[in-house]
């Protein structure tokens, strides 16, 4: 079988594997890189794909971090459209399905995660979308022209984007276990308010309910409900969460926890293996605990430091990566440990539109959500960072 040594292996063609190659040229200008990745596409951001490009405020062809040039410029090699499937940490080589090895001095994990799929009868139909990838908006985008309604799976971060943005042109019904959308960052006054925007929009709304089987008609699927209702649409669309991609990391021995097990320099177990980005399981430094972040802002930062510390910086990771949406009008960003689990406190200018959300544990801070409140981030992060007691009522007007 053909093999090929490089300085620095990447696997995973997104983000957090495209910024490593900037990370790993700050150090080193000459080291060799091969970047693998399974996807067809070079590397893209995917935020646009769940709002911008719906709402015509972005095109496909600007999602695209670089072009093949700037991979060329760097001495980078690419591989696309190949799935890795073996790590072999002693002899320190990775080979993909087709038998092709590469051996590396020093490698990163940036293997993303998959979205999880419906366990229910017919859950695997051809036709439902797990939406996660460019693909997965072309082919979306291409029969929306077509089509005139939309069952959207998860009341999420893609369920609640995309619901918004195929409102624009379809009828969109949308179902979730939780009693409201983004029940598992928003708190529930604001999810509540949230939901009532959707319905005004025109979205039809099923919380607390969930899917148990989907079949095929001629035209589109037939959805049955666990409250007993049927619901027809021309597509399905689902976005129930992921999981982490940690098989190969696990069958080479490596740590694995809730994803590929890190420590501050974002090395796994082993010393010349790195994690970053949506997999790795990482310590938190400003919140004092291990976490795994699934969002854009951490991939991004993250990559480059992997790319950073592979190629001889040895820093400890000490970014607070924060991560945004927009719904409707209602655009936010936030940092930290983000979930209604925690004591909220709301601090409104205007309810459930603008103001800050500060999430407590033990009287301190622990995630803060800036709602229509803009340029406040580094605030935010300094107040999680400090991790000073303080009272509920000293919290207002604080940001
Ligand atoms: P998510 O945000 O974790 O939401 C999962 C949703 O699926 C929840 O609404 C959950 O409901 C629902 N759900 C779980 N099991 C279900 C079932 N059997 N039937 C129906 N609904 C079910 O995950 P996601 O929306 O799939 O997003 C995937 C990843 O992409 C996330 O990690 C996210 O960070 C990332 N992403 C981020 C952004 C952003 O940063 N703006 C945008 C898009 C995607 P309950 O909560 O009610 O249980």
């Amino acid at each position: 079988m053909p093999e090929q040594t490089f300085s620095y292996v990447v696997i995973g063609g997104g983000l957090a594997g495209a910024s490593a190659i900037a990370g790993i040229r700050e150090r080193d200008a000459n080291g060799t890189i091969l970047l693998i990745g399974d996807e067809m596409h070079l590397p893209y951001d995917r935020p646009p794909l769940s709002k911008q490009l719906w709402f015509g405020k972005s095109k496909v062809a600007e999602v695209f971090l670089h072009d093949q040039a700037y991979y060329d410029q760097q001495g980078v090699s690419v591989v696309r459209g190949a799935k890795v499937a073996k790590l072999d940490p002693g002899e320190k080589t990775i080979a993909d399905a087709e038998g092709n090895r590469y051996r590396f001095d020093k490698l990163l994990l940036a293997t993303g995660v998959t979205p999880r799929r419906l366990d229910i009868p017919g859950g695997n139909s051809d036709g439902i979308c797990y939406f996660r990838t460019l693909d997965d908006y072309l082919s979306i985008h291409s029969q929306v022209a077509t089509a005139k309604s939309a069952l959207v799976i998860g009341g999420g971060f893609i369920g609640s984007e995309l619901a918004a943005a195929l409102n624009v042109s379809l009828e969109v019904t949308m179902i979730f276990p939780g009693t409201h959308i983004c029940s598992r960052v928003f708190p529930g006054s604001l999810g509540q308010a949230m939901q009532r925007r959707y319905q005004e929009r025109g979205i039809y709304v099923l919380d607390s309910e969930m899917p148990v089987s989907i079949g095929k008609t001629a035209s589109g699927f037939v959805t049955q409900t666990s409250g007993g209702k049927t619901i027809q649409s021309d597509l399905v669309l689902v976005g129930i969460g992921t999981v982490p991609n940690v098989d190969l990391a696990q069958a080479a021995g490596l740590a694995v926890d809730n994803g590929i097990v890190v420590d501050e320099f974002l090395q796994t177990s082993h010393p010349d293996i790195y994690a970053a980005g949506d997999n790795a399981f990482f310590p938190y430094a400003a919140l004092g605990q291990g976490m795994r972040i699934e969002h854009w802002d951490n991939a991004l930062n993250q990559g480059k430091w992997a790319g950073r510390n592979m190629a001889g910086a040895r820093e400890a990771f000490t970014y607070q990566p924060y991560f945004f949406s927009d719904l409707f009008e209602f655009g936010y960003e936030a940092t930290g440990l983000v979930s209604p689990k925690l004591e909220t406190v709301t601090d409104w200018r205007k309810e459930n539109e603008t103001g800050v959300i500060y999430y407590l544990a033990d009287q301190k801070i622990r995630g803060i959500m800036l709602c229509n409140v803009w340029d406040k981030m580094d605030i935010a992060r300094e107040l999680i960072r400090k991790g000073e007691s303080v009272s509920a009522e000293a919290l207002h007007g604080m940001i």
